[in-house]
């Protein structure tokens, strides 16, 4: 049973880990910053924020980083979303988004 304190130091690092993603700086540090986010995630038992699932595959759970891993495209039709294309596995799938 994890505490509710521990959840909620669980978000703050998810805020503060994802000032670091848009931050400059060098891909190791990315990938090992979502390595890092994904264990809290699982220690915690909370979910990853939606903002930072786009930096992993839905389908073989790898991280993937925007124009280096993966394709994104925004398309409208038959809904609004952003396809992605993982280049690792390549999959394609939708992830859907309201204005
Ligand atoms: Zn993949």
């Amino acid at each position: 049973m994890v505490s509710g304190r521990a959840r909620k130091e669980a978000f703050r690092l998810y805020r503060e880990l994802t000032h670091l993603l848009y931050s400059d700086i060098p891909r190791e540090y990315r990938i090992r910053y979502l390595i890092l986010i994904r264990k809290i995630s699982m220690k915690t038992r909370t979910r990853i924020p939606r903002y930072l699932k786009i930096f992993y595959c839905k389908k073989c759970k790898k991280i993937i980083l925007p124009g280096v891993d993966a394709v994104y495209r925004v398309r409208s039709r038959p809904y609004k979303h952003i396809a992605v294309k993982c280049l690792s596995c390549g999959a394609i799938y939708r992830m859907g988004y309201k204005t």
